[in-house]
């Protein structure tokens, strides 16, 4: 049984009326009422057994694959913006060059009907000279993580831009034998924020470099763009989050698979060392805006449990949240096959 949120509100129980907040276990309360997923209701005194069942018959078979597409390297100071390199040193290890790894990490969500990627790491469209400045050394890229499912390119249905720098879409793409950008995912449906992709278009001067037009054009021209106007459900066991810290409009993923909620938080939070609310990337357009959306995030993330998928950390795939003396710090970590 599927039971609104405005329903859920007025739920008796033999202790009256429970609220929202209470009525439910630690697990995601997801809300329609405010844009967001609607789900199962779990009341505390459930059993288990039952709980997963109803679960499970709500949401069909999924499968979540991780794929590091690219490993490169990043400036410290760039990754940990106003931390002083004393303290960042202590979470992320660099090198002599003050150089951190990082990776550019792909989700692939199969289920009954879709073969879905999030994001495709940045490709390889621009000469070696581009790539060295990005010190890419290596990554899985697409093909084989793709052939090892079972997948070829053409069999994606769905990819999700997160946002439209170049280290998340150029992977969409690739040079043809005339030199010209093309899909490389012929039959998929590309979806993105509606404000980010206004947002790429304007291209301000802080990002303009980030942008590329042989990324975006093909996938304007091709007739399978959706944009997404607001936050919510999009399909069975995955919906939509929009923040605006980063890039304008930069939409994040949130999935739930068995009883779990998995966050792709992509550049809102992009690695295990950034949870600290001040330790925001240098290249965010709106720092403060960034700590305020982790902080009500934080709230809502640690209620529900949730798990933070990290796409630029080279050393983590995901983890828990914890509350701390010192604010919310980084819990359990999670290898994502686990939670298949
Ligand atoms: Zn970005």
């Amino acid at each position: 049984m599927d039971i609104s949120c405005k329903s859920r509100v007025n739920i008796s129980s033999s202790k009256g009326i429970i609220s929202r907040s209470d009525c439910f276990t630690e697990k995601p309360v997801l809300c329609a009422s405010n844009g967001l997923l609607s789900n199962v209701v779990k009341f505390k005194d459930e059993n288990q057994a039952m709980k997963s069942r109803i679960f499970a018959s709500k949401h069909n078979w999924m499968k979540i694959t991780s794929i590091d597409v690219d490993y490169w390297k990043m400036d410290g100071g760039v990754a940990f913006g106003v931390i002083p390199k004393s303290l960042w040193k202590k979470v992320y290890p660099e090198d002599i060059d003050n150089l951190i790894r990082i990776t550019t990490r792909a989700l692939l969500i199969q289920t009954a009907e879709k073969k879905i990627l999030i994001d495709t790491g940045m490709g390889d469209k621009r000469g070696e000279k581009y790539y060295s400045y990005k010190y890419r050394f290596g990554g899985e890229g697409l093909i084989s993580p793709l052939a090892k499912a079972g997948l070829s390119p053409a069999d994606i249905t769905d990819i999700v831009f997160t946002h439209l720098h170049d280290d998340h879409v150029g992977g969409a793409t690739y040079l043809n034998d005339a030199g010209e950008s093309a899909e490389f995912f012929p039959n998929a449906r590309y979806w993105c924020s509606a404000s980010h992709w206004e947002w790429s278009k304007s291209s301000n001067k802080r990002e303009a470099a980030a942008y590329f037009h042989d990324n975006l054009s093909p996938l304007e021209t091709s007739g399978r763009l959706n944009l997404i106007e607001k936050e919510g459900k999009w399909i069975d066991g995955v919906e939509f989050r929009i923040f605006n810290g980063h890039t304008r409009g930069q939409l994040i993923p949130v999935i739930k698979i068995k009883d779990q909620t998995l966050v792709f938080a992509a550049d809102f939070i992009p690695s295990k060392a950034n949870i600290p609310i001040s330790y925001i990337p240098a290249v965010d357009i709106e720092p403060l805006v960034t700590m305020k959306e982790k902080e009500a995030f934080f709230d809502e993330a640690l209620q529900g449990d949730y798990i933070l998928m990290f796409q630029h950390d080279y050393n983590h795939e995901a983890c828990r949240l914890v509350q701390t003396e010192k604010g919310t710090a980084a819990g359990e970590v999670i290898n994502i096959r686990e939670l298949n």
